[in-house]
């Protein structure tokens, strides 16, 4: 199985990317804050206390994302491999993560992370923001706060896929095809050397 972390700060582009690499290497699409926005959507318990971070630009909690992601791994018994976007965010939810996949024997074949400049960061969100009418795309301020979340909680992710020599840098500038061509070549070189 080819099980990407598709990784990278807020508006770097992991949703659209996603697309392209579902479709090229026939993957399933795991993306937290889809499924955490179908739940607002959908009225429920879980939506409603998601909100009440998400809306601030907060992190959800780690148990919450975590049985959201085990249950759509199990839900998915015949796929190929999986792409995690917007997971795992914390240390914590990538040790979990591990665990997961561990126990169905398929571990994290890579972690791709998407680099991009912070104005580049802001102007793309503020741009989505106004298209999507996301809550969280709207203020200058919450998507400051979003990026410093990323900085302080999620970025300590990089050093531990590190040390599991499965991270790797993708300049997540240019056109969306530039990178996306950059990204299928990365998987390609990578696949080729586990054959
Ligand atoms: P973006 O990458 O643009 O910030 P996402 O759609 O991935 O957007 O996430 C939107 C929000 O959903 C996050 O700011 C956070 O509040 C919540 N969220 C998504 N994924 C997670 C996660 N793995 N852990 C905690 N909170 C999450």
């Amino acid at each position: 199985m080819l099980n990407l972390v598709l990784f990278g700060p807020p508006g770097a582009g992991k949703g659209t990317q996603a697309e392209f690499l579902i479709n090229t290497f026939n993957l399933i699409h795991i993306s937290t804050g889809e499924l955490l926005r179908s739940e607002i959507a959908a009225g429920t318990e879980l939506g409603k206390i998601a909100n009440q971070f998400m809306a601030k630009g907060e992190l959800v909690s780690d148990d919450v994302v975590i049985e959201m992601i085990k249950g759509k791994i199990n839900d998915n018994p015949e796929a190929k491999g999986f792409i995690f976007d917007g997971f795992p965010r914390t240390v914590d939810q990538a040790v979990a993560l591990d665990r997961l996949l561990n126990e169905k024997g398929t571990p994290v074949s890579a972690m791709l992370c998407l680099e991009v400049e912070k104005e580049e960061l802001i102007n793309r969100l503020l741009g989505r923001g106004k298209i999507s009418g996301r809550a969280d795309d709207q203020s200058q301020k919450i998507i400051e706060n979003r990026i410093e979340v990323y900085r302080n909680k999620t970025e300590p992710i990089i050093e531990y896929y590190s040390k599991q020599n499965k991270h790797h840098d993708i300049k997540g500038m240019g056109t969306i095809e530039e990178i996306a061509e950059r990204l299928i070549k990365k998987v390609e070189s990578l696949y080729n050397k586990q054959m």
